[in-house]
């Protein structure tokens, strides 16, 4: 099987523009010939679709969700970076790239990460093309914002809508390519089985989820876009339809699963508020421009947070790292949130929650707004009302989530915060050009495991996701189909395409026919809680050890005792999310073993075992510089193959954001 990572050689500056003169090119006419298969219409899926569609090719587009524009990227909030430097603080490319591999940590491939800092400033510019809003000065230019893990301002924004306009903008170009009949969407359709003939990808076994008919899809390529597994918890961020079955059917095919454990806590999240929650909300990461996270110095302070002074606040991430304060990396955020907590700091009824306050911000924003409007001593209250208007422009629609979720005004009193899942690093190893372990299956955007390390820095996701999409598989994808434009079409009579599809329809029976007691949602939470507790924010081997045996003893009961209602030959969300939970009891395990197997603490990896003398995460580069690459050989069975990770131009050292 194949396990090369097809870096090109050469300096790291010069490998895409070398990879791009000398990849193969297929003519306009072979183009029209050639049938992709894309999964998912999040920003990765939609843009590689729109860009394929455009360069010729015939693409069909797979989603689950009604409509290609509800896909999770939607929900994005923050912004999308780019190496733009146009607030002439000192950015570049190789900026870009060092701040995203030490982000995350020393973990990923860093000929990948180079690309993506390289290709970044396109991406505005191509959206900017398509009509993408993004948030401009007076002046017109477009305007920055700081996220985590850096110290320039280099973060495109919508408001807190930028994944909602990026995708418009995507949808718009896909969309276009559907009028001129290059690209066919299948909404509603999910796809249950990779086809794999002789080692090579050639089509799928799709779900129509409103009739129930499995249908048979010939492709000379399937691009997998369908986003992150962070739903493995149950409680996280994520739309409540993200999944890993795209992704885990690639998998159980012959792709390999890389750092399966590496999962992003994010810091600012409503908190918890009991058993009943099936969703978690984000409160962007762009917040931390502004908002100030603290917690009280006294343990189990009952007082209200506005009764409580300054001097009797900790703002604890500006004391423990004064040169990055409360824009420090998420992972670091994320675990010193929980360690105040843990030791008696929390506040809110649950005590499992942290400040995040914007009255300093309210009134710095304030006094500049007089001052531009002339008001000469201006009352506290004229400041106030004029800062309030400023952060209400910035953050608006944030602040009037938070207040509907939680009934209290953030412009009132802090907000209350604590970290949630979020997003996964992991996912399917690919190479320099984004293909899989199997030929002519590739992967993009958050489904694969190829930026971000073990920890991604904010606004790198959506990045990420166009940057593989509308600048890296189009010409990939060509370096393979060159070779293709040989074969005929494979015509879906084809006995692989009978036995995936006789695989999809036994298991679809299966999960019909237990007939037990418990809902498909049972089994999640208790998945979910599993892995909060044992492979959340700090892991360790004896609860890794007993995840691995809980999950096993789980997965069992569930083909056991679960109940699905009604029948697989309608409309049956319940059947759909079935599918997704058995896939992810599978995965789960996988996450624990990966866990388990990296006995050090590297980004959003924190092993109790391996960290420093102040609480800090302790990587053991000797033994753990490689990414994990599991080969499926049968359920609860893998093999553990490793890609050395080695750096051509940077030394990686302890992370340090003091
Ligand atoms: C609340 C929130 C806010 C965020 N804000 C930011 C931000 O500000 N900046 C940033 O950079 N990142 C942000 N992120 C992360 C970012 O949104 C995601 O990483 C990114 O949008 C993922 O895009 P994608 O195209 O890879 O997948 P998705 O957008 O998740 O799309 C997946 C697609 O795959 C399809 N699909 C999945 N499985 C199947 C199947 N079996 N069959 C058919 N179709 C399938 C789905 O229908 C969907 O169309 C945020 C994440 C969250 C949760």
């Amino acid at each position: 099987m194949a396990f090369e990572s097809k870096v090109p050689q050469g300096p790291l500056e010069n490998k895409w523009t070398e990879y791009k003169d000398h990849c193969k090119l297929v003519n306009p006419a072979n183009k029209r010939k050639l049938e992709i298969i894309v999964i998912g219409t999040g920003l990765a899926g939609a843009s590689a679709a729109a860009s394929l569609g455009e360069m010729g090719y015939k693409v069909k587009s797979f989603c689950f969700q009604d409509s290609p524009r509800r896909a999770h990227s939607i929900a994005a909030q923050g912004g999308i970076n780019a190496a733009k430097n146009y607030q002439n603080d000192g950015d570049s490319v190789f900026r870009l790239f060092y701040d995203t591999l030490k982000g995350g940590d020393y973990r990923s491939r860093d000929s990948n990460v180079y690309r993506l800092a390289e290709v970044s400033a396109n991406i505005i510019d191509q959206c900017v093309a398509q009509g993408v809003p993004f948030a401009r000065e007076y002046g017109g230019l477009l305007s920055n914002r700081s996220f985590g893990g850096v110290q320039v301002q280099r973060t495109f924004y919508a408001a807190g809508q930028t994944g909602q306009q990026l995708l418009l903008g995507a949808y718009s170009a896909l969309e276009r390519q559907v009028a001129l009949g290059n690209v066919t969407v299948y909404d509603r359709h999910e796809m249950q089985e990779v086809v794999n003939i002789d080692g090579k990808a050639r089509g799928i076994i799709a779900r129509n989820m409103i009739t129930g008919e499995l249908e048979r899809h010939f492709g000379y390529a399937v691009l997998i876009c369908s986003g992150g597994y962070g739903n493995v918890y149950f409680l996280s961020t994520n739309a409540m339809g993200s999944n890993v079955t795209a992704a885990w059917k690639a998998h159980k095919q012959g792709a390999y699963f890389a750092n399966p454990c590496m999962t992003q806590i994010h810091p600012t999240c409503i908190p918890v508020t009991g058993d009943h929650q099936s969703k978690l909300t984000l409160m962007s990461e762009s917040l931390r421009n502004d908002g100030r996270i603290w917690v009280p110095k006294q343990k189990s302070d009952a007082r209200k947070a506005n009764q409580i002074p300054e001097d009797e606040r900790d703002y604890y991430l500006e004391r423990r790292y004064p040169a990055f304060g409360n824009l420090v990396p998420r992972d670091v955020a994320s675990r010193a949130a929980k360690e105040r907590c843990d030791a008696g700091y929390g506040v809110g009824t649950s005590k499992q929650a942290v400040f995040l306050d914007f009255e300093d911000a309210i009134n710095r924003y304030g006094k500049i707004e007089c001052g531009k409007h002339g008001i000469d001593n201006p009352s506290a209250a004229v400041i106030r009302e004029h800062g309030l208007e400023v952060v209400k422009e910035k953050y608006g629609n944030l602040f009037d989530m938070y207040e509907k979720i939680t009934g209290e005004n953030p412009y009132e009193v802090p907000m209350r915060i604590y970290p949630a899942v979020h997003y996964t690093m992991g996912g399917l190893w690919v190479d320099y050009e984004l293909m899989t372990s199997i030929q002519g299956l590739y992967c993009l955007g958050e489904a694969n495991f190829s930026d971000h390390g073990a920890n991604r820095l904010g606004a790198s996701a959506l990045m990420q996701g166009l940057a593989d999409g509308y600048f890296v598989i189009p010409y990939t994808l060509g370096n393979y189909l060159a070779g293709e434009i040989y074969n005929k079409p494979i015509p879906t009579d084809h006995p692989a395409f009978a036995e995936a599809e006789d695989n999809v329809r036994q298991r679809i029976g299966q999960l019909m026919n237990i007939k037990g007691k418990h809902s498909v949602d049972h089994f999640h939470k208790r998945l979910g809680k599993i892995m909060w507790e044992k492979c959340g924010m700090a892991r360790n081997d004896k609860g890794l050890r007993e995840a691995i045996e809980e999950i096993r003893a789980l997965r069992a009961e569930f083909w056991q005792d679960l109940r699905v209602p009604g029948s697989d030959k309608e409309y049956n969300p319940e059947l759909d999310k079935a599918g997704r939970v058995a896939d992810f009891l599978e995965l789960g395990e996988l996450m624990c073993l990966d866990a388990l197997d990296r006995a050090e603490s590297c980004g959003g990896h924190f092993r109790e075992e391996s960290q420093t003398a102040e609480g800090e995460a302790l990587r053991n580069d000797e033994k753990f510089m490689y990414v994990s690459a599991w080969e499926f050989k049968s359920v609860g069975n893998w093999e553990l193959h490793k890609e050395p990770l080695v750096y051509e131009k940077i030394q990686p050292t302890q992370r340090n954001y003091k």
